[in-house]
């Protein structure tokens, strides 16, 4: 479980670099965070932040927030990512794929909220592997599902 961890790790970095030069910096303002319906998650990233956060009852309330409202990636409807203090992410430097992705890259162009930063400078994508090493994240991600979780 350890290595696989890691391995994540490795993959965030990897994955920062890389959406790094493509892109300007996030304007930080915390909209994306206040409505983040249907946030894709996978077990081994909950592990991951698990470790970090160390509170099973926050662990909880983000499990009861994204399996309720799995209904799309970012936008429509409202609900605000338990993670989430002030305007900035808690658990940023453990977040999950999707939150590093949104704003580089804007789902069939439409999915930015008004006010964005990225609005105008992401990388429209129509499939989600289209993504950034999507593949390897799948990879990495899909290995590991049986190991922790059965919610996902
Ligand atoms: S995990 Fe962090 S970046 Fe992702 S939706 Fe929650 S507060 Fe935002
Ligand atoms: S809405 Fe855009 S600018 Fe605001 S925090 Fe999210 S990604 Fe950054």
């Amino acid at each position: 479980m350890d290595s696989m961890l890691h391995s994540l790790a490795i993959f965030y970095k990897t994955l920062d670099k890389t959406l790094q030069p493509q892109t300007m910096d996030c304007g930080l303002c915390g909209e994306c965070c206040r409505r983040a319906a249907g946030l894709q998650v996978y077990p081994l990233e909950l592990q991951y932040i698990s470790r970090f956060v160390q509170n099973p009852r926050i662990m909880q309330k983000f499990i009861n927030f994204i399996e309720n409202k799995r209904v799309k990636i970012w936008g429509e409807i409202a609900g605000q990512c338990p993670f989430q203090q002030g305007d900035r992410c808690s658990i940023y430097a453990v977040r999950p794929y999707f939150c590093r992705v949104y704003g580089p890259y804007n789902l069939r162009g439409k999915n930015l909220l008004p006010g964005c930063v990225y609005n105008g400078h992401s990388t429209t994508y129509f499939d989600q592997k289209e993504l950034p090493l999507y593949d390897q994240f799948l990879n990495l991600v899909q290995k590991s599902n049986h190991l922790y979780c059965r919610r996902c």
